[in-house]
């Protein structure tokens, strides 16, 4: 699996559709300051689901809609669409290539669609969060964020570990388990108490 394009149209300064094709392996985005790159990762980000506009480095949601220049009016919306190579089957969906697309308007609201077909961004979140990429998943490691790693207590580096390797959710399912086992104890000593009284 490997993301095999990025397409931005209206989302930050990418005015005009713009079409990013990238390779397996390592892609390396080049430019000068606030030519744009960090847009790019944000744009990534954004397609996968992401609600926080402060994670976009924004002050709003609508602020990941272009907002004109000098010489360019404002738009009204902001497009991005992620194709991804799945010929290894790694994301759950029969299709080899799959494109997960967003679209916000200015009056808020987003749009979601996998491969043409418009679809919830539960179900974005579900396709990607078993292969390890999507929100919160620490796949996006922005500026500044590698100092919080390397300032990270042991136990918050071990969760960002956890959290990347999938075995986050397990964990958590592994406390509810345990807080349902821990309730069905005390409920059996509750039981084992009255049975007591009536004998
Ligand atoms: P640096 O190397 O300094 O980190 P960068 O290449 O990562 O820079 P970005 O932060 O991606 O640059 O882009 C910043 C540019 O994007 C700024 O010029 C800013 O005005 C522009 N920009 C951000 N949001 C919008 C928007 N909604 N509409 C138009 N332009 C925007």
């Amino acid at each position: 699996m490997y993301v095999k394009s990025l397409t931005l149209k209206g989302f930050k300064s990418f005015a005009s559709a713009t079409h990013l094709r990238l390779e397996p392996g390592i892609t390396c985005i080049v430019g000068p300051n606030g030519s744009g790159k960090s847009n790019v990762v944000d744009a990534l980000a954004w397609v996968m689901g992401e609600q926080g506009a402060k994670s976009l480095r924004g002050g709003k949601m609508e602020d990941v809609i272009f907002a004109g220049t000098a010489g360019r009016a404002p738009l009204g919306r902001a497009e991005v669409a992620l194709t991804i190579d799945n010929t290894d089957g790694a994301l759950p969906i029969d299709y080899t290539e799959v494109t997960i697309a967003r679209t916000m308007f200015r009056n808020g609201g987003s749009d979601y669609s996998i491969n043409g077909t418009p679809c919830r961004l539960l179900d974005v979140q579900e396709l990607l969060s078993d292969s390890g990429i999507g929100r919160e998943m620490h796949v996006i490691v922005g500026q500044g964020q590698l100092d919080t790693v390397l300032r990270a207590t042991p136990e918050e580096r071990r969760g960002f570990i956890e959290e990347a390797a999938g075995v986050l959710k397990h964990r958590k399912r592994k406390e509810r388990a345990l807080r349902k086992l821990e309730t069905m104890e005390s409920n059996l000593t509750r039981v084992q108490d009255l049975t007591g009284e009536i004998r």
